[in-house]
């Protein structure tokens, strides 16, 4: 006879979820974390507002969820996105709408949040342990058959639901414990890989820190694969840094380069960007006509403030071969079309990413294809669940992840709970 019906092990988002449905399903449940705190990373999500989800329809939530989205149709018809907003409205968390479908407290505290979950937690009887590490999933031959704890300490449950997360940021507690509790049970664990990271470029304008701290606000950022086409492009927001590209949208395309380096071997791949998004090359040329013709006395370099950010224009002038002490009469037929092809297109040749550790989602994980998508549960080992970022699916931020961990988390504890094997 075990001594839990459940044990969950990671008191993240798909841990505390995972938690609650299964207690709410009848289960007596214990919940395991090996910080003091529970929720820490949910807690930083969001720039520390906690973005709980966001309100796109499931179509367009599962086209920013690139890395295997399409797996969480089943989970998402538990529990989804209007769930997760009943959910805490219920707890009493007034959530607002913001740009792009993102959802936040009213409040604008992750706390708020943090609280409320954890407060759910307890009031339907789920036993927390924090600051107690596992160290082991404990497997009988033919099922799970509990945890064995760092401090020597063994548990007994029919069935254990591993939410220890990926590898990034690990000062929140991921540290990547549970990839080899499931190698134990004979899953597979595919590549891990940082996505939503920096990109580090070794251009020399770059490494100089000349445009360290510029922001470009709604442009159009862009890899370019191993045939000369864009293979994803995003339009928003972006910051260069002493080491290369931050900011919202360097963030979604990282992911990107890493494809492109993979097929061809090479370290560098090209990336650009189109300042000027709205327009088409003959549209971008006239306005940089337009703008030049307008003050045909000043060097071009100054005539180019108000249409660009100050501190791009040298480097700009310098790709184009301009000398930007010329007047704009000056300014040949071919040096005018290569500044307007520039601003469509200025490349940037980049050579990877930050760490994993510092990425904000871990991509890769447990293989998919060895866990049932309507459970969550393992195909290899009965009793044994998956939630969360430790399965091979990741998403944009924007609220895409901790929604898949909350729909995730929520399946693996209603079928842990049902006993259905
Ligand atoms: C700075 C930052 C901002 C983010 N912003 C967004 C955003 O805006 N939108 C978005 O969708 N996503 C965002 N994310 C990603 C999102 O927070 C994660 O995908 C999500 O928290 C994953 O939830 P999880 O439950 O799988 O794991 P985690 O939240 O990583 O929780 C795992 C838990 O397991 C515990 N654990 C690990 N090993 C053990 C062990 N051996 N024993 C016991 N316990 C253990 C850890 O202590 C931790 O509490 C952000 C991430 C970061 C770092």
């Amino acid at each position: 006879m075990s001594e839990y019906d459940i044990i969950v092990i990671g008191g993240g988002p798909s841990g505390l979820m995972a938690s609650v449905a299964a207690a709410e399903h009848g289960a007596s449940v214990l919940l395991i974390d090996k910080g003091t705190k529970l929720g820490r990373k949910l807690g930083i999500s969001g720039g520390g507002r906690c973005n709980v989800t966001n309100m796109k329809d499931t179509a367009e939530l599962i086209a920013h969820i690139p890395g295997n989205g399409r797996f969480l149709h089943s989970a998402l018809r538990h529990f989804d996105n209007r769930s997760i907003v009943a959910f805490f409205e219920e707890l009493g968390i007034r959530l607002k709408e913001e740009d792009n479908g993102r959802m936040f407290p009213v409040s604008d505290r992750a706390s708020s949040v943090v609280s409320a979950l954890v407060g759910k937690v307890k009031n339907l009887g789920v036993q927390i342990m924090t600051g107690s590490p596992v160290r082991e999933v404990l497997y009988g031959p033919d099922r799970v058959h509990g945890v064995l704890l760092d401090s020597g300490k063994k548990l007994t449950a029919r069935a254990v639901v591993i939410a220890t997360g990926g590898k990034s940021v690990p000062h929140t507690g991921s540290t990547g414990d549970g990839y080899s509790w499931a190698e134990a049970a004979g899953h597979t664990i595919t590549e891990l890989y940082p996505t939503e990271v920096p990109i580090v470029s070794r251009e020399d304008w770059i490494r100089s820190g000349e445009l360290q701290g510029l922001s470009l606000r709604d442009v159009s950022l862009s890899v370019w694969n191993e045939k000369g086409k864009p293979l994803i492009s995003h339009r928003g927001d972006m910051i260069f840094t002493h080491f290369g590209l931050s900011g919202p949208i360097a963030l979604r395309c990282s992911q990107f380069l890493r494809q492109v380096q993979r097929k061809t071997g090479k370290d560098s791949v090209e990336m650009s960007v189109d300042l000027f998004p709205d327009l088409r090359p003959h549209e971008m040329e006239a306005k940089l006509q337009d703008k030049l013709e307008a003050e045909p006395k000043k060097a071009i370099r100054n005539a180019l403030k108000g249409l660009l950010p100050e501190r791009l224009i040298p480097l700009l002038l310098s790709k184009a071969g301009i000398d930007g002490d010329l007047t704009c009469p000056h300014l040949s037929k071919n040096a005018h079309a290569a500044l307007a092809s520039l601003l469509k297109r200025m490349p940037i040749l980049v050579h990877g990413t930050r760490s994993l550790e510092e990425a904000f989602v871990t991509g890769g994980g447990v293989h998919l294809k060895e866990i049932n998508p309507g459970t969550m549960q393992s195909r290899l080992m009965p009793g044994l669940y998956f939630c969360g970022e430790i399965l091979d699916i990741h998403g944009y931020t924007g609220g895409y992840n901790i929604t898949a961990a909350f729909s995730t988390g929520y399946t693996a504890g209603m079928h842990a709970a049902l006993k259905e094997e």
